[in-house]
């Protein structure tokens, strides 16, 4: 985990139209802030940079303290139609004035709304439904449920595993991090982990060999029949690094799922609602997900997450049996028709499309000035994921990762901590309404601050 110094020091004043920096940092009279979490909080949730978010609106953040940064984070890619949008305040405000805070599985309007547009994103969309739930674990969680039912039901349970990727991330809860593929987050399961296995990610960086062949050869290894698998999940493109398969892998991939009757799961709780340049990442390997799991962007604010089947495999559970609490909660049910509609209005798939192409020369262009360091940057719309190495090398060098984050931190230019296996990565993630002359500004940032650390 990524440690930030939480002693105040003197950084170089900023003053640009997108960014102020004005005090020192972490900003002297936040420290109580963060020494009461530190008196009453679960360690695990820190780890960002010391900074406490007092607004948020488009693709900046505000301290209380008159500091403004450009946010690369989209607040763990949530804000996909930017931040505090007021339309999306407006939509909730129409609903608390209207006084409906919660419904449990009772229907309200907008819900039908909400799953009429969702299945409209599927592949087919009038043999898809859609189910309502919290978090992205949940919808996961739900998803691997649907996939394993359906292999018992229909095959018997033999066919009971699941097949997903090394480093993949799939949340934090039991079934999510059994097909999770990081291993030091895996280390409290024990004895549990036989039926899900997992097999190395055609990255192209950390695993050169992107054939699909490995993937067949690496069940071969692990003793997996192809008989045996009732589910196939990955990320849409994995968090990690930013990676995604070749087309062709992907293709050969669906080929095998539909071949031995495995259920393929593609998780979109990152990669969805025009992160990528697509509305949906599976789009760009046209390829038919029989379930996609969302969450994360589809309300650029409110807790909601959604799954998207198959008609046939959301059938298998009857009325009343595969339900959560605050599934479709109206609230987060309105924010999700709103940032939705911002997306569609607003046309913001195509602006991550566009200036994807715009991020993506620039940090090609600054990772050819420190060849040595930045071992690889991948791109696909407006995120990216930028690798540090030990010079000249492949190993990962999180500290350095950490000390360029740290950098950008200083001069106005927001980044959740470093991602990857190692807290190599670097993750580029401004809201999908970001303008270029911001983008602009924001990666002159960055590259100064590689220059200042690498140089
Ligand atoms: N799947 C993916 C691809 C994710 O990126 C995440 C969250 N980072 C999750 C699932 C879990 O979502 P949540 O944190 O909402 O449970």
């Amino acid at each position: 985990m990524a440690r930030y110094d939480l002693t105040p020091v003197a950084v170089t004043p900023v003053s640009t139209r997108y960014r102020t920096i004005q005090t020192k940092l972490p900003v002297p009279e936040s420290l109580p802030i963060f020494r009461a979490l530190e008196e009453s909080e679960s360690p695990s949730m820190m780890g960002q940079p010391p900074i406490v978010w007092h607004r948020a609106e488009g693709f900046q953040v505000w301290d209380r303290w008159g500091n403004k940064w450009i946010d690369w984070s989209s607040g763990v890619i949530i804000a996909n139609a930017g931040h505090g949008r007021p339309e999306i305040a407006a939509a909730l405000r129409e609903v608390v004035d209207r006084s409906l805070l919660t419904s449990y599985c009772f229907v309200h309007e907008q819900r039908a709304e909400l799953t009429k547009l969702l299945a409209s994103f599927a592949p087919d969309p009038a043999n898809y439904r859609v189910f309502l739930l919290s978090t992205g674990s949940e919808a996961v969680e739900n998803a691997i449920k649907l996939a394993r039912t359906w292999a018992l039901d229909k095959h018997g349970p033999h066919k009971r595993i699941i097949v997903s990727f090394e480093n993949a991330f799939h949340g934090r809860t039991l079934g999510a991090q059994l097909a999770g593929g990081m291993q030091q987050q895996k280390r409290w399961i024990v004895g549990e982990g036989s039926t899900f296995v997992q097999v190395p990610f055609p990255d192209g960086y950390y695993c050169q060999d992107i054939s699909f062949d490995l993937f067949l050869k690496t069940l071969r290894e692990k003793k997996v029949a192809p008989q045996d698998i009732a589910g196939m999940i990955t990320e849409s493109f994995q968090g990690a690094g930013v990676n995604l398969f070749p087309v062709d892998y992907a293709r050969r991939l669906e080929a095998f799922c539909r071949e031995h009757d495995i259920i393929s799961i593609y998780d979109e709780v990152q990669a969805g609602f025009g992160r990528s340049g697509k509305m949906f990442t599976y789009e760009h390997y046209g390829v038919k997900p029989d379930i996609i799991t969302c969450g994360k962007g589809i309300t650029s604010s409110l807790p909601l997450s959604a799954v998207i089947g198959r008609a046939d495999l959301m059938a298998q559970y009857p009325p009343g049996s595969m339900t959560s609490t605050h599934s479709a909660s109206p609230l987060p049910v309105a924010a999700a028709l709103a940032s939705i509609k911002l997306i569609q209005q607003e046309h913001l798939v195509e602006n991550s499309r566009v200036l994807g192409e715009l991020l993506e020369r620039e940090l090609l262009r600054i990772q050819a000035k420190h060849p040595d360091v930045i071992g690889c940057v991948h791109v696909k719309g407006l995120v990216a994921g930028v690798m540090i190495a030990k010079r000249g090398s492949r190993e990962p060098d999180p500290d350095t990762a950490l000390k360029i984050n740290v950098a950008c931190f200083k001069m106005g230019l927001l980044m959740t901590a470093p991602v990857g296996t190692y807290g190599e990565c670097h993750k580029v993630a401004p809201p999908l309404m970001i303008t270029e002359e911001a983008l602009r500004e924001s990666l002159q940032v960055y590259e100064e601050a590689c220059d200042q650390v690498l140089d």
